[in-house]
């Protein structure tokens, strides 16, 4: 599709775009995770940082790109030698030293106040217990923190314990609507409980990372190249054009 064209929105009104059942769902998943593994190669599940520094690492991934991020742990680490010196230091200093994250200001209270919930559920500042306890439980935790919603606790519970939660992000909630995985209106908060429950575990992360490149380079949000999709022949939104 060229760009700028308009694609064709499902409804549930056309019968195209209406969500599939659950255990077609599965199926779909699996059908695509096997067709973008094909054209973008195999992605096995990989673990980021773990524990305390994953949860801060995901918070001040919040609204701004990778290296950003990177950036502002690695200063947040150079400027303090423990979490417990992040705690107790001046907010003030703490939006300092991760300033080139971006939202300073809002990410410093958040990791302060982060860091102090786990170290009050735990008695210390580990996240060990997200590994073991119930999904439901890690979850609630997680959500329970000031600024965590379901995105960033499926971040922390899949990159950094490698349990299957699906993250919904911009890129997975615009795809999985195209490809009438979920209903037009269903929002990015409950397509975590739509497309959770539904993904075959094993492809939770292969589903999102996948989800997220196709969504940067060919699911684009203003003009979606449907010409080039690998998906094109089982997407309801593919322009028109497309055979
Ligand atoms: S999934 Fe492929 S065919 Fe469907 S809208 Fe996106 S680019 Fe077009």
């Amino acid at each position: 599709m060229k760009a700028g064209r308009k694609v064709f929105t499902p409804t549930a009104s056309s019968g195209r775009g209406r969500e599939a059942d659950g255990k077609d769902r599965g199926k779909s998943i699996a059908a695509i995770v096997r067709r973008l593994e094909k054209a973008y190669g195999p992605r096995p599940w990989r673990k980021h940082a773990p524990g305390v520094e994953g949860l801060v690492q995901t918070i001040l991934s919040q609204n701004t790109t990778d290296k950003n991020s990177m950036a502002a742990l690695r200063a947040l680490r150079a400027r303090f030698a423990t979490w417990e010196e992040v705690i107790k230091a001046p907010t003030a200093d703490v939006a300092s030293a991760i300033r080139s994250g971006g939202l300073a200001r809002i990410k410093a209270p958040r990791i302060q106040a982060a860091l102090r919930a786990v170290r009050a559920k735990t008695g210390r500042l580990s996240l060990a217990f997200l590994a073991r306890r119930p999904m439901e439980e890690a979850k609630a935790f997680l959500q329970s923190l000031d600024g965590i919603g379901p995105k960033t606790a499926s971040c922390v519970l899949m990159f950094c314990y490698q349990r299957p939660a699906l993250p919904v992000d911009t890129h997975v909630h615009r795809v999985t609507r195209r490809l009438g995985l979920i209903e037009q209106r269903c929002t990015p908060e409950r397509a975590h409980d739509v497309l959770g429950l539904q993904c075959p575990p094993k492809l939770v992360y292969p589903f999102h990372v996948l989800m997220v490149e196709h969504g940067r380079r060919v699911c684009r949000a203003g003009s979606p190249l449907c010409g080039e999709c690998v998906l094109a022949d089982r997407c309801p939104s593919r322009a028109c054009s497309v055979s």
